[in-house]
């Protein structure tokens, strides 16, 4: 559960006087974000821990993974902006109740996702981890063609990600289905909802694509019980987080054939140790966690309305919700 998920307001500490931003990430996208800002938002100052002359005129921070250690200098935080789109990377017991916890939304995550989840649906739509193999082995080796209205695909999670990915996989044709948390109405799309449906939605899966963010309750979600609940022969997509995945009960559904591939682009820890055994399965697509990545200008672009819906008053986009803890 996410710090501050109590019932009365947290007291707000003193509010700083300026507008201050520190940011804590990847320094060449820090290098676009400064001019952005200094262009766009000249209002809001952006600084770097070099730069931080005082801790307690920071107001935003904007950050992967930030030390304790450095959240308990900034004694007026109070909005912490992840550079990325999940959050299951920060300690919320580090976080002080009071400050608010977003996760970046912006159009570059969308378009990265979008197209990596379309490329790895037709990789294995198309059958060419089969062919790949076919190849090594010299075998010139047709498999009939499944037609796409025929072959079930089924996004766990209906966010942002789940819905963009479902729209742009819709014209070929796949018959589609979903799941979330609360009930969906999406165009073209059979909605299934919480625990009660799950099982339901996992038969009508011929690709399963994990999309749901990483917490407590969705942490081993894509394990024996539920991946077995897939028709034989399903393939998997996770580029959810690595966390999502009990590895071994993939490895052992693939070798008896219950799954017939998997395209993995998280795993847990990253990167992937050297010895692991996914490294080379011959079922088993990886990539680095590339799927979608923070596009710098469009993020610098997204924060800065946040900061000033922030400041009006009014809810952030990708504001996380302490009792969901996503
Ligand atoms: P959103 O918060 O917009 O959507 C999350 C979806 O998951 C919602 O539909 C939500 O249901 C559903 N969900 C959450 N918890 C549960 C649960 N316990 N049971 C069923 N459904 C649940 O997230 P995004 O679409 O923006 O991102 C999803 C995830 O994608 C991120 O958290 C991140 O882990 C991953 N990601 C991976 C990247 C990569 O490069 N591999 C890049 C970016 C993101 P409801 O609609 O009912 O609230």
């Amino acid at each position: 559960m996410v710090a501050g998920s109590g019932h009365a307001p947290p007291v707000r500490r003193k509010k700083a006087d300026g507008m201050t931003l520190l940011y804590t990430s990847d320094p060449e996208r820090g290098r676009i974000w400064r001019e952005i800002f200094a262009a766009e938002a000249p209002d809001i100052a952006f600084v770097t821990p070099e730069e931080m002359n005082d801790p307690a005129a920071i107001r935003y921070l904007a950050a992967w993974d930030p030390s304790r250690e450095l959240l308990e200098r900034l004694t007026s935080l109070q909005a912490l902006f992840s550079v990325g789109a999940g959050i299951d990377q920060f300690d919320m017991s580090k976080l002080p109740p009071y400050v608010r916890l977003v996760r970046m939304i912006e159009p570059g995550i969308v378009e990265g996702m979008v197209e990596y989840a379309c490329g790895a649906v037709l990789t294995l739509h198309r059958g060419f981890i089969d062919y790949g193999l076919a190849q090594r082995e010299h075998r010139w080796a047709p498999v009939k063609l499944v037609p796409a209205a025929e072959r079930r695909v089924g996004v766990m999670g209906l966010g942002q990600l789940g819905q963009a990915v479902l729209k742009a996989v819709r014209p070929f044709g796949f018959a589609l289905s979903g799941w979330s948390r609360t009930r969906h109405e999406i165009e073209g799309v059979a909605c299934h909802a919480g625990e009660a449906e799950l099982d339901t939605f996992l038969a009508h899966c011929d690709i399963l694509i994990c999309l749901v963010p990483l917490t407590a309750e969705t942490r081993g979600i894509l394990c024996r019980k539920t991946l077995s609940k897939l028709p034989r022969g399903a393939v998997l997509i996770n580029v959810g987080r690595g966390g999502h995945l009990v590895e071994h009960d993939l490895l052992s559904l693939l070798d008896e054939g219950h799954l017939s591939a998997a395209i993995l682009d998280v795993t847990e820890p990253e990167p992937l140790p050297q010895e692991h055994p996914f490294w080379d399965h011959p079922r088993i697509l990886l990539t680095p966690h590339i799927a979608s990545m923070t596009r710098a200008d469009t993020a610098a672009r997204a924060l800065i309305a946040n900061i000033r819906k922030f400041e009006a008053g009014l809810p952030m986009d990708g504001e996380v919700r302490p009792d969901r803890g996503y």
